[in-house]
């Protein structure tokens, strides 16, 4: 079995504590790795190769021109290592191979993106109302990121938040999810074999309120940027408040799909399928509440509980598999208590609702995919995130009433619209308080399109161009173009 190794400065480190973890796959719940329990030591050395590297290194003297080349080497050593490295995310978390493949190419192509944003990151020069004095701006990498990462996926999270850091010229530190960290391993051993400076990324393996909290404590560390569970989130957000750092949040969701009597039927339930069933319903951006229109309401559930009845569990590297395991052993026990919380509340289980235990399925964490309807909105299970294959059914009359039912929530990551309307879906989009709406598709993600939340969604965007700006300070610089004195030096200029 193979015992991973912190990834500190360009190379293989040991940790402080001489301790490590175990690595679960969950498909067949076996221990198949371990990694290192990092410490406050660890991320010390972790952060001061990354504010070196930064700030003295050969990071801070290479161009932006220099800085882009080395993301896309990163990007082709991505895509030469893509098997590799989806088969152990796959062996981690359990996610499809073939999606995680899918997403491989992406994360390459994310790489190649922000390796081309490096050297198209330019201030301004201001028209200054005053006389005789200058202003512009410069844009500066914002210091030393933490990246802290769940363990649905891994590489994109890792991806999306260090690529434009990297791309601004600051220096990294990830704490991947203790369950599922040695994908970002080995991606930190493909960077430095790709010629990535020491230092630049950095990896700490560990527990989240050890070396997770360390890092949102130290103060060399500028930028907190978070994917995972809101409460988890938000403490950290207060946490760095202490420290002043700037924090970017990707929090949960409790996404409404919404389907109109107008809508392609068939489309739409293809689309409700694949936002609440695919990936075993581990999404953020998972569309837990089917909001349909009533006078369609029958014909469509006819549709869902057909097409969600032919769904195949099993092995995620099966190509014919549709949905793997859940994929921790805590998240497994937290789904199957929301099938009893739907039941307690009055919603009543239209398909599925328990472990999935057939024969081949034994050894993992498998639950049957599951519909409640006769849910209101006020219920526990329309309300919070439960991060699992359980959809929540309610109806509506008209447009407006669709619209409020879908923004009463806590949450506001994104929303699904079904219609062939496109008065509606413009109108839709608009009242819609979510960070994406997605109109006749759903988990239609692109590094180009910014991501993120509102409310208690998140904070921050990742993605696009205001993923970079994430990273970024500016600087505005004011020069006096004419040296005599001001006549009261008292009163501002
Ligand atoms: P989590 O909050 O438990 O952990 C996320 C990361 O934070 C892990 O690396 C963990 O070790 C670390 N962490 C935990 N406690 C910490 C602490 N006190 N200080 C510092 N770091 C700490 O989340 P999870 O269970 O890994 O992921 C599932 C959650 O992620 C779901 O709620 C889901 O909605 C959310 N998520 C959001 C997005 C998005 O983009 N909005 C995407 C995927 C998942």
């Amino acid at each position: 079995m193979t015992k991973y190794r912190l990834m500190v400065d360009g190379a293989w480190d040991e940790p402080e504590g001489g301790e490590w973890l175990a690595s679960i796959d969950p498909y067949s719940g076996e221990e198949w790795a371990q990694i290192p329990r990092g410490s406050v030591g660890d991320v010390d050395r972790a952060v001061a190769a990354a504010k070196r590297s930064m700030t003295t290194g050969p990071w801070a003297s290479l161009s932006a021109s220099g800085r882009g080349r080395v993301l896309r080497n990163i990007g082709d050593a991505i895509a030469a290592n893509k098997d590799r490295l989806a088969d152990i995310e796959v062996r981690d978390n359990g996610k499809l191979l073939a999606e995680v493949q899918g997403q491989l190419t992406a994360v390459a192509e994310a790489w190649y993106y922000y390796a081309g944003l490096a050297d198209k990151i330019q201030g301004t020069t201001i028209p200054l109302e005053k006389p005789d004095s200058f202003a512009f701006t410069t844009r500066e990498p914002v210091g030393v990121v933490a990246a802290l990462t769940a363990w649905n996926s891994p590489l994109w999270f890792t991806t999306v938040k260090s690529a434009p850091a990297m791309a601004a010229g600051c220096a990294v530190v990830v704490k991947p999810s203790e369950y599922a960290s040695i994908s970002t391993l080995a991606l930190a051993e493909i960077m430095v074999e790709a010629g990535l400076p020491a230092g630049v990324f950095n990896v700490v393996t560990g527990l989240g309120p050890e070396a997770g909290s360390a890092l949102v404590d130290h103060p060399d560390v500028s930028k907190i940027a978070f994917t995972g569970s809101e409460g988890t989130g938000l403490a950290i957000y207060a946490q760095a408040a202490r420290t002043g750092k700037r924090v970017a949040l990707e929090l949960g969701g409790k996404s409404p799909n919404i389907v109109f009597e107008d809508a392609d039927l068939d489309l739409a339930a293809t689309g409700v399928i694949s936002g609440i069933f695919g990936a075993a319903g581990q999404m953020c951006a998972a569309g837990s509440r089917l909001l349909v229109q009533r006078s369609v309401k029958e014909a469509f559930l006819a549709k869902l509980v057909e097409l969600a009845g032919d769904i195949r569990l099993g092995d995620p590297r099966d190509p014919s598999t549709n949905v793997g395991p859940i994929a921790t052993a805590p998240q497994y026990q937290k789904v199957l208590s929301y099938l009893d919380v739907a039941r307690a509340d009055g919603a009543r289980c239209l398909l599925g609702g328990g472990p999935a235990t057939a024969s081949g399925l034994s050894g993992g964490q498998f639950v049957e995919p599951t519909i409640f309807v006769d849910v209101t909105n006020d219920m526990r299970i329309a309300r919070e995130e439960v991060f699992g294959p359980i959809l929540s059914v309610m109806d509506f009359e008209e447009e407006t009433d669709a619209v409020q039912l879908a923004n009463d929530s806590e949450y506001g990551l994104v929303a699904g619209v079904w219609t062939t309307n496109v008065g509606r879906a413009m109108r839709m989009s608009k009242a819609l308080r979510v960070g994406t709406v997605w109109v006749n598709t759903y988990r239609t993600y692109s590094y180009m399109v910014p991501f993120g939340g509102m409310k208690r969604s998140g904070i921050g965007r990742e993605h696009g161009l205001d993923g970079i700006e994430e990273f970024l300070e500016t600087k505005s610089t004011v020069i006096a173009t004419n040296e005599t004195a001001p006549s009261n030096p008292f009163v501002m200029r």
